[in-house]
């Protein structure tokens, strides 16, 4: 069994990279129990699962003060589950989600702070908006009020390569749309303020294209 406390190392010297304008949240996913309480111990409180079940399990078996984030795909009728107590959805990518949420955060009255996923790597089999779907999605967003839900900004993914040149390209166009939709459609609303790009192998890049919060999963539990 290897120690543990190089998880508490991990994360500050992950942190020590970081700008006053960017959080660290750890991805949990796929870890043990102990392991996420290890990382509670250092001080860390931001975790982040991709499966709902997952995260209920966690969220059961982890002290309350804990802010959970979840990363993966959302389906319609398991976002009742997380409603009550969800620290931020990053990954909204219909219009038909966003107006479910709206709904569940309502009954339990709650505003529920959520983050568009863009697509913009060049895999396939990653969710999330694509850039010509923009325009129809805010049309609709625009179209009818959605008191219950606050979008906070945009997530996205680059792609999974060890080209470094193709994750700028993309983290720079991931900044840019930010920049766009926020003076396009948040003008006035200061709460559209996070770009939730980089993981461990990229955070360092995407830093640099302003991110705001990074999700770092295997660079914390390695
Ligand atoms: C797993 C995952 C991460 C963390 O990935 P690591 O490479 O382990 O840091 C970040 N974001 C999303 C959406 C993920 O699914």
């Amino acid at each position: 069994m290897s120690s543990q406390a190089p998880i508490a190392q991990n994360i500050q010297q992950i942190k020590s990279q970081l700008p006053a304008t960017c959080k660290l949240i750890v991805v949990s996913k796929y870890r043990e129990v102990a392991e996420i309480q290890t990382a509670y111990a250092s001080g860390q409180r931001m975790f982040a699962e991709n499966r709902v079940q997952a995260l209920l399990e966690r969220k059961e078996a982890l002290p309350t003060d804990i802010e959970w984030h979840l990363i993966g795909h959302l389906q319609t009728n398991k976002v009742k589950y997380i409603a009550p107590f969800i620290a931020m959805i990053h990954s909204v990518d219909s219009f038909k989600l966003l107006q479910e949420i709206n709904k569940e955060a309502a009954k339990n009255n709650r505003i529920i702070p959520c983050l568009l996923q863009l697509h913009i790597a060049q895999e396939e089999t990653k969710f999330g908006l694509g850039v010509d779907e923009l325009d129809a999605f805010f049309t609709e967003f625009g179209s009818v009020d959605l008191p219950n839900i606050a979008l906070h900004g945009l997530m996205t993914m680059a792609s999974n390569t060890d080209d470094k040149e193709v994750i700028h390209t993309e983290f720079a166009l991931a900044q840019s749309l930010f920049q766009d939709i926020k003076a396009k459609h948040f003008a006035d609303d200061a709460r559209f303020c996070e770009l939730s790009i980089g993981m461990s192998s990229d955070y360092d890049i995407a830093i640099a294209h302003g991110s705001t919060l990074i999700r770092v999963g295997s660079a914390v539990f390695a």
